[in-house]
C-alpha cells in the first residue's frame, strides 16, 4: 500500500460530529458579542515576525520557542500568528481605526503555537478575541469580564468557572517590584527550579508563575505586587473589583497571576476550572496601555480577552451542554419510473419552502428498506416518500420517524406541507 500522509503533530481536523459542536458554541459567541456592540475584525494568518517579538516580548515562551517561523520566497521572516492582540493592533494601526477613537473589537480563528500537544493543548488552536481601544477607566476592564460571564451564563456553565484576578501596576511601579523580587529569588537562587533560575534575569515575573513545588515554597514569602502600587493603579483595582462585586460577579485575588504575554499593565485576570486537569483556563486578558505606542501609534488605552475554543468545546462536552446535531430533518426518497426525477423537483420546491430545514434527496437508487435504513441512520425526523402512485397522483407519503408507532399519511402537497412543518417545529 502507497504510504499514506498524515496530519501535522497537535493540528487537528474537526469532523462532522464536532463541527456540529463547535458551530452552536461559535454561534453562541457570536451573538453574545454582538449583544455587547462589538465588531469583527479579520486579520491574516501570516504576519511579520517582528511585529510578534516587538509585541509580545523577545523573551516568552511564545516567542522564545513556540513560533512557527519561516522565510517566504522574497527572503522575509513570517510566522503563523500565535496570538491575536499583535495583529489586531496592526491592523487598526494601519488603518487608522484607534487615532481618537473608541473600538469595541472581536475576532475568532486560528493561532499556531509549537508546543507539546495533550488534552487542551494543541499547535494550532482557536482563540476568539476580544480588544476595546481608547477607554482607560475600570468600566471597561468590568465591562469584558461581563461579556465573558455572559458567555459561562449562555452556556449554562457559570457554576464551573471561577474568575482569578490580579493587577501588574503601571510600568513604573512594575519596575521597581521587578528589582525587589529580583533580590529576593537572588537570596533563594541555589533552590529554584531551573526554568526559575534562568527567568529571574530575562522575566522574574514569570516566576509568580512556576509549577514547581519548591519554589512556590520559597515564593509565599516574597514581596507582593500590591505593596508597590501607586494611588491611581490602587483606585483602578478597586474601581473594577467594585463594579463586579456589584454586577454579581465573584472572583478570587490571585497575587501570582501574572499571565504570558509581556504586555499587560494594571488588569489581569483568567477563568479558570477544574474539569479540564491541567489545562485548566479556558479566558485570560487584561490591560495592555503600552502597546499601541509600542508598535508606532500615539499612546492609546487598551484591554482584551482571549477564551481558547478547544477548551470550552472539552468542558462543554464533558458537561454534556451541546446538543447533537440532526445531519438531515427530511429524508427524501422514491422510487419507481421518474422517481429521480420527481425527487429532485419535489426536494426543491420544498427547500424553497422550508429554507431553515435540512432536507436530504436520497440518491442512488435501491429499494424503499435501504432508503430507509439510511434515513434512520440520519436520525432524520421525517421520511417524504414518492412511491409510484404519489407521482401519479401529485401527492406525498410523509412517515414521521421519531415516533415509535410510525405514523404515516399521504396527502396533497400543501397538506403535507404543513405537517412537515409542524413536526419540524415539535
Ligand atoms: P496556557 O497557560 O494554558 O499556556 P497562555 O497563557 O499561553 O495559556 P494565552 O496566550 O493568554 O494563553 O491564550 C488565551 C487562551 O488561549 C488560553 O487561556 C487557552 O484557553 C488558549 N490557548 C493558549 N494556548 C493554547 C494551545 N496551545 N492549545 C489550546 N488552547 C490554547
Ligand atoms: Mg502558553
Amino acid at each position: 500500500m502507497a504510504l499514506t500522509v498524515q496530519a501535522v503533530r497537535g493540528m487537528n481536523d474537526l469532523l462532522p460530529a464536532d463541527t456540529a459542536r463547535w458551530q452552536q458554541v461559535e454561534q453562541v459567541l457570536r451573538e453574545t458579542v454582538a449583544s455587547f456592540g462589538y465588531s469583527e475584525v479579520r486579520m491574516p494568518l501570516l504576519e511579520k515576525t517582528n511585529l510578534f517579538s516587538r509585541a509580545i516580548g523577545e523573551v516568552t515562551d511564545v516567542v522564545e520557542k513556540e513560533m512557527y517561523t519561516f522565510e517566504d520566497r522574497s527572503g522575509e521572516s513570517l510566522s503563523l500568528r500565535p496570538e491575536g492582540t499583535a495583529g489586531c493592533v496592526r491592523a487598526c494601526l494601519e488603518h487608522n481605526l484607534i487615532y481618537n477613537q473608541e473600538q469595541r473589537l472581536w475576532y475568532m480563528g486560528p493561532m499556531f503555537r509549537h508546543e507539546r500537544p495533550q488534552k487542551g493543548r494543541y499547535r494550532q488552536f482557536h482563540q476568539l478575541g476580544v480588544e476595546v481601544f481608547g477607554l482607560n477607566g475600570p468600566d471597561i476592564d468590568a465591562e469584558i469580564i461581563l461579556l465573558s460571564h455572559a458567555l459561562w451564563q449562555r452556556f449554562g456553565i457559570a457554576d464551573q468557572l471561577s474568575l482569578q484576578l490580579n493587577t501588574l501596576g503601571s510600568n513604573a511601579e512594575r519596575l521597581k517590584y521587578r528589582e525587589s523580587l529580583v533580590k529576593y529569588l537572588e537570596q533563594h537562587f541555589a533552590d529554584l527550579d531551573e526554568d526559575s533560575k534562568r527567568r529571574t534575569y530575562t522575566n522574574p515575573l514569570r516566576v509568580l508563575d512556576s509549577k514547581d513545588e519548591k519554589t512556590a515554597e520559597i515564593l509565599k514569602e516574597s514581596p507582593k505586587l500590591t505593596d508597590f502600587l501607586g494611588a491611581e493603579s490602587r483606585a483602578h483595582f478597586d474601581g473594577l473589583c467594585d463594579l463586579l462585586s456589584k454586577c454579581g460577579v465573584s472572583f478570587e485575588l490571585n497575587s501570582r497571576l501574572v499571565r504570558g504575554l509581556d504586555y499587560y499593565n494594571l488588569t489581569v485576570f483568567e477563568w479558570v476550572t477544574d474539569a479540564l486537569g491541567a489545562q485548566g483556563t479556558v479566558c485570560g486578558g487584561g490591560r495592555y496601555d503600552g502597546l499601541v505606542e509600542q508598535l508606532g501609534g500615539a499612546p492609546t488605552p487598551a484591554v482584551g480577552f482571549g477564551l481558547g475554543l478547544e477548551r470550552l468545546v472539552l468542558l462543554l462536552s464533558a458537561l454534556d451542554k451541546l446538543k447533537d446535531r440532526r445531519l438531515a430533518d427530511i429524508y427524501l426518497m422514491g422510487a419507481g419510473e421518474g422517481a429521480a426525477v420527481a425527487q429532485a423537483q419535489l426536494a426543491l420546491k420544498l427547500r424553497k419552502d422550508l429554507p431553515h430545514a435540512k432536507i436530504m434527496n436520497h440518491c442512488g437508487g435501491g429499494n424503499f428498506k435501504k432508503q430507509f435504513r439510511r434515513a434512520d441512520k440520519l436520525q432524520a425526523r421525517a421520511a417524504v416518500v414518492l412511491g409510484e402512485s404519489e407521482i401519479k397522483n401529485g401527492t406525498l407519503t410523509i412517515k414521521d420517524l421519531q415516533n415509535q408507532e410510525g405514523l404515516q399519511q399521504t396527502l396533497p402537497y400543501g397538506q403535507a406541507l404543513d405537517l412537515l412543518k409542524a413536526m419540524l417545529q415539535a
